[in-house]
């Protein structure tokens, strides 16, 4: 029997925000342990929490960013249980009333559209972290209180791969959105996994098996591989898969069971009688409105149907969002924008790189804020705002390679000057004498020349073999140190050799 699998993703997001969800403490990353923390993320007694408004913003544009609805009405609730790193004893979420819903997600998938919808996006807190030592163990409260952003997808995921690419594609939203920097070294993404297995073409669900915590997407990808076949083996054998709860064992690459739903939680959901319900206005949820993005998937369509592009110039536009704005700056003013998008990608891109290796004497990588606690001497990176050029020389320059005033390798030259000096093109042109020989006088004699040099060839040509014209062709290059017209020297050549 051929089997399917069904996947639907749990996504904990760490909001980018200054303070933590219920006090002013910071909402940072590497302080030393428990120095960002207070008597309420601490949860100890009396204490009152505060909502963290920008926390809500985020999350009700989440809402927008991934199509959902967003109820007038939502609330927090407590989920109670015990674990070292949660010093209240319960976590606040939203149960039954979260602040968006319904929504779905469009990527790229198997050179086509998926569509995955979006049960709810909610928001809730992060819990502390544990750490075990040989003898002991230690909590880190630093986390605890953090906003925290939960998207729940329905199950519309059917292999290891999709669920990987819609992972991807939720990050690149989140990050443009700039409701997260989705740092997964930092933990900023954690992903509950649910998986079954069911007859192909089924309408009923299988038995949800969850792999809780998973800190990779590749993780994620290899831990649905791995539990897709295990479950598709059981039923195989005659087997009966139960839901549970596992762990991934990233070292081994194995799934192992950790509880069945026999002794899963009761959480004894109920609405925190400390915070208000939410009811946002009109005006608060224009205001989050006004700060939708375009995103990653329209703005990659964009730039291939306004700029001819093909798609790998438009995600490479998708991924450098400077670099995609700099060359729409430039491409407006040009009637052939594909050139222009060859400069900026190969050649800028790669100049700009160039630059930043000397400076810093290694391949740029993004500097992180911990790594500079560390003292490390920041050499400051050139950017696209330190060029030293106009962004319209890129046009002037695609320019004359296209009237064929230069010859492509000449344009070489002249873009690592203008790069280096900030001249005009046109200037470094003139002063280094690159324009082409156009003039059929000056190419005629260079051809004469070349062809008196070099019977074998001529006779070789006379004789049939196109091949020839080439390496005499390059013989008038080189007699005119590299400035004649390549297309008109094929020409007045073959002219005079068949004439
Ligand atoms: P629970 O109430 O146990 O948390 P939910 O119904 O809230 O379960 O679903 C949690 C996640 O599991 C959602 O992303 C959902 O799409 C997914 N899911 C639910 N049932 C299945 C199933 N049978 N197989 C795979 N995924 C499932
Ligand atoms: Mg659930
Ligand atoms: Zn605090």
């Amino acid at each position: 029997m051929e089997y399917e699998a069904v996947i639907g993703l749990e996504t904990h997001v760490q909001l980018k925000t200054k303070s933590k969800m219920w006090c002013g403490c910071a909402n940072a990353f590497g302080s030393p342990p428990n120095t960002n923390v207070c008597p309420v993320c601490l949860g100890l007694p009396g204490v009152l929490p505060v909502p963290n408004e920008e926390a809500l913003r985020l999350t009700v544009l989440t809402g927008f960013l991934l199509n959902c609805e967003i109820p007038r009405f939502a609330k927090f609730d407590r989920k109670s249980y015990f674990y070292p790193d949660m010093p209240k004893n319960y976590q606040i979420t939203q149960y039954d009333k979260p602040s968006t819903a319904n929504g779905h997600v469009e990527f790229e998938f198997n050179g086509g559209r998926a569509c995955v919808r979006i049960t709810r996006a909610h928001l809730e807190e992060d819990v502390g972290k544990s750490t075990h030592f040989e003898r002991n163990s230690g909590v880190d409260f630093n986390r605890a209180g953090v906003p925290l952003m939960e998207i729940v997808s329905e199950p519309d995921l059917t292999s290891a791969d999709m669920a990987y690419e819609y992972l991807n594609a939720l990050k690149d939203i989140l990050v443009y959105g700039g409701v997260s920097d989705c740092d997964m070294e930092k933990g900023m993404v954690r992903c509950d996994v649910n998986v079954s297995v069911r007859p192909k073409g089924a309408k009923e669900l299988g038995a949800k098996i969850e792999i809780k915590n998973m800190n990779s997407f590749s993780g994620v990808r290899r831990a649905l591989e791995y539990e897709i076949s295990r479950q598709i083996e059981v039923l195989t054998k005659g087997g009966k898969l139960i839901q549970s709860t596992r762990r991934w064992d990233d070292v081994a690459g194995i799934t192992e069971e950790m509880r069945t739903k026999e002794d899963a939680h009761d959480y004894r959901y109920f609405p925190d009688p400390d915070l208000m319900p939410l009811a946002p206005t009109d005006a608060w949820l224009a205001e989050v409105k006004s700060r939708v993005v375009e995103l990653p998937l329209a703005r990659k369509q964009r730039f291939m149907r306004d700029y001819g592009l093909p798609a790998s110039d438009a995600q490479t536009f998708v991924w450098d969002v400077p670099l995609g704005n700099y060359f729409e700056g430039i491409a407006k003013k040009s009637k052939n924008p594909k050139p222009i998008a060859n400069w900026v990608i190969n050649n800028l891109r790669a100049k700009l790189a160039e630059a930043n290796e000397r400076r810093t004497g290694v391949a740029p990588v993004s500097i992180e804020e911990d790594k500079l606690e560390t003292g490390a001497t920041l050499v400051p990176q050139m950017t696209l705002a330190d060029l030293k050029f106009k962004p319209e020389a890129i046009v002037e320059l695609a320019g004359l390679v296209e009237n064929k005033t230069i010859s492509s390798s000449a344009a070489q030259q002249v873009f690592a000057e203008m790069f280096e000096t900030g001249k005009s093109p046109a200037a470094i042109v003139r002063e280094k004498g690159l324009a082409q020989v156009s003039d059929t006088g000056a190419i005629e004699k260079f051809c004469d020349e070349a062809i008196a040099a070099n019977p074998g060839p001529v006779a070789d040509f006379k004789a049939g073999k196109a091949a020839a014209l080439n390496f005499l062709k390059g013989q008038v290059m080189k007699l005119s140190k590299g400035k004649a017209n390549p297309a008109l020297a094929g020409e007045i050549l073959e002219r005079k050799l068949k004439g």
